[in-house]
């Protein structure tokens, strides 16, 4: 069945003349890549196209083809309604943040993504958990739409399914991971310098961030939660970007007998972005859309309204359930 919604998929790209991509809000590496993997395979089929994300995506994926493209719409609002969309790692339409507000209910939409909690919002759904990250899906439309794998597009693939492995380090790297990635290198990707320009190099306002951050690192639940806290004034201190403030919860997760890791980052007044990061004992996945989120068994998220204490003391509580002890040990 998954052979014949890949078809279907690169049938769809066929079948429209003009598309709009779109990911997901705070964009990361496999949405970027995946995006402009689409776009890739947009421009060998003679389409027409529009790639857009809600706001900024991270300078660090500029080595990526085409990455000038990526509209930022907070900054360049967009009058069109469009008819043919792709969306890509995009769990659910609220992801999409205001990109949403580009198209109507009875829209052609094409749905690609790998996480567990997609709610199916396409009207063709292209959603494979077992994938390790939507460019490795991507990768099987690609072939299926008959286009010519060159660089550029190996660069965009091989960006999504670097960036969602860890680095090929996670267990979602599996032995078809490895079987595309070493095509993709055959393709002239080369894999040093993507994995220092995202992996390796970190900005100075990140260091800065971090100082402040560890900080506030604190063990709860009988040392198996570590947590880490980011206040604005953190931000104002440090002059860092919310960007700059990624990758902080895995100091957490990464703490011998840890088994959750989280992040409470107060991304503007009233609203606390919460990154979880698991071991094995707890499907953070499960926790995170139960408080309006969603992601992965071992690496999932939400944005809670409220201050920095409400959001701490909800995520206490379902932590203290989830791991069936008192948070206060
Ligand atoms: P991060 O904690 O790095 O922002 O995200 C980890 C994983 O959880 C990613 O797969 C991401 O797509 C997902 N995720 C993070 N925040 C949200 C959210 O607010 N809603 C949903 N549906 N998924 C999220
Ligand atoms: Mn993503
Ligand atoms: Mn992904």
């Amino acid at each position: 069945p998954n052979h014949n919604r890949v078809e279907e998929a690169a049938q769809f790209m066929h079948a429209h003349d003009r598309f709009l991509v779109l990911s997901h809000v705070n964009p990361d590496g496999d949405a970027t890549g995946s995006a402009l993997g689409v776009v890739m395979i947009l421009e060998q089929l003679g389409k027409e196209y529009v790639v857009v994300n809600e706001g900024e995506t991270p300078v660090k994926f500029n080595f990526l083809p085409r990455f000038d493209q990526l509209r930022n719409l907070s900054k360049q609002p967009l009058d069109e309604t469009f008819e043919a969309v792709i969306a890509v790692d995009c769990a659910d339409e609220s992801r999409m943040g205001d990109v949403r507000s580009l198209f109507g209910s009875g829209v052609a939409l094409l749905n690609i993504d790998h996480h567990p909690t997609n709610d199916g919002f396409g009207t063709i759904n292209l959603i494979r958990t077992d994938a390790a990250a939507t460019a490795e899906i991507l990768y099987d439309v690609a072939l299926a739409a008959g286009v010519t794998f060159n660089e550029e597009l190996a660069l965009c693939i091989y960006t999504g399914l670097l960036t969602d492995t860890g680095g090929f380090r996670y267990s979602n790297t599996s032995p078809y991971v490895m079987e595309i990635a070493s095509q993709l290198l055959r393709y002239g990707v080369k894999p040093g310098e993507v994995a220092e320009r995202c992996l390796e190099e970190i900005t100075f306002a990140h260091v800065k961030i971090l100082r402040l951050a560890l900080q506030s690192l604190e063990l709860s639940h009988q040392n198996l939660v570590a947590s880490i806290t980011v206040r604005q004034e953190d931000f104002v201190q440090s002059g860092a970007e919310r960007e700059d403030a990624g990758g902080l919860v895995n100091y957490c997760r990464n703490i011998e007998g840890v088994e959750v890791g989280v992040s409470f980052v107060e991304s503007e007044a009233g609203a606390v972005k919460v990154s979880m990061r698991a071991r094995d004992r707890v499907d953070v996945s499960a926790i995170a859309k139960k408080l309006g989120g969603g992601g992965h068994a071992k690496a999932a998220g939400c944005t809670i309204r409220g201050s920095l204490q409400q959001a701490k003391e909800t995520v206490r509580l379902v932590l203290e359930e989830a791991l069936g002890v008192n948070s206060n040990e």
